[in-house]
């Protein structure tokens, strides 16, 4: 195990980490400042004491877990329409939504800035991203910063500290306030809060899959006719939906329980390698919390990363740069 050597690296490594949404041309004009401070001072502060107890409180987020009943169910219908065309259109889906929407969009462009790329190509991104299910930008990323800056302490809006389940999908079902809501996006959140198109974006989360699931009926129909236009919106939309949002929550879920830790981070995050497989590189959560911004998440040959693979073709092509390969600020440039 490689340690992290010494204090001065790791305050070195949390200033990276907090970079990794302050330093980007899309950001600077935003009134970060109030969430780069919170980063700093997270684990003190005592108003983001017992989360899951508020969140508890506040009562079960009901449209949340339609939405996710609703899916499940569907997925249940899946086995009695198998088609082997829907089935690629699943699995062609799954890697679009999930590699490029959520891990490179949502993630490493949205959360972190481990890149730059145009602002249609941001809006697009977090287009793709939405189409995942995982609900709209703004969201996505104001709880993946709450939970870099609290990872498995207080304040983490998904530790498995308080229970794998709660860790994997639990903690959605349970909502906050709307005003509470309002403070903690434009807490964690303000550069995307303050971009009226990606606001617009999140909006039209519900709609998109709406027509997403007509497309597929239409194109089904076109194809072979109502039993496969059934097999296109049950494999295409449901099975393909329920295998994003199991994959991504096995990121919060597995990677924080199970598997090697390359580094000594101050959390329980792990490298598993069936997350990262299934994830196209996410699953390399130890070495992501070590090093947040770093747009490559596997450090080692074997440790495959789909999504970095995506950034290195974006930046062959030019539609992307400035992708982050250093480790710490001091190596920038090396
Ligand atoms: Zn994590
Ligand atoms: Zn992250």
């Amino acid at each position: 195990m490689a340690i992290a050597p010494d204090q001065t690296e790791l305050l070195e490594r949390q200033a990276s980490s907090t970079a990794a949404v302050l330093d980007n041309d899309e950001i600077e004009a935003a009134d970060d400042s109030l969430w780069q401070k919170d980063c700093a001072s997270a684990m003190s502060d005592a108003e983001e004491l017992s989360a899951q107890q508020k969140r508890l409180a506040a009562g079960p987020n009901v449209p949340v877990i339609l939405w996710l009943v609703l899916l499940h169910a569907g997925a249940l219908a899946a086995p009695f329409f198998f088609s082997w065309e829907a089935l690629w259109v699943c699995l062609g889906l799954y890697w679009l939504t999930g590699s490029v929407g959520v891990c490179m969009g949502y993630h490493r462009l949205l959360t972190h800035g481990s890149f730059k790329v145009h602002k249609p190509t941001r809006w697009l991104l977090a287009f793709i991203g939405g189409l995942s299910g995982e609900g709209c930008a703004l969201d996505w990323v104001a709880n993946h910063r709450k939970h870099h800056a609290h990872s498995d302490h207080e304040g983490d809006p998904h530790s498995p500290r308080e229970g794998g389940l709660w860790a994997h999908m639990g903690w959605l079902a349970w909502s906050i306030s709307g005003k509470e809501h309002a403070g903690h996006i434009n807490r964690w959140a303000p550069d995307l809060a303050k971009d009226r198109v990606m606001r617009w974006v999140g909006h039209m989360f519900l709609p998109s899959h709406i027509v997403c699931g007509l497309a597929l009926l239409a194109i089904g129909q076109w194809m072979g006719g109502p039993s496969m236009a059934a097999s296109m919106l049950t494999w295409g939309l449901f099975i393909r939906l329920i295998i994003v949002l199991h994959v991504t929550w096995f990121v919060n879920s597995w990677s924080h329980m199970w598997g090697y830790r390359t580094y000594e981070t101050t959390d329980e995050s792990r490298n598993n390698w069936l997350v990262g497989l299934l994830a196209f590189g996410e699953g390399w959560h130890n070495n992501h919390h070590a090093y947040p911004r770093m747009a490559a998440q596997g450090h080692k040959w074997w440790e495959i990363d789909m999504t970095y693979w995506v950034i290195l073709a974006m930046k062959w092509t030019g539609l992307a740069w400035d992708v982050v390969d250093y480790k710490k600020i001091s190596d920038r440039n090396r």
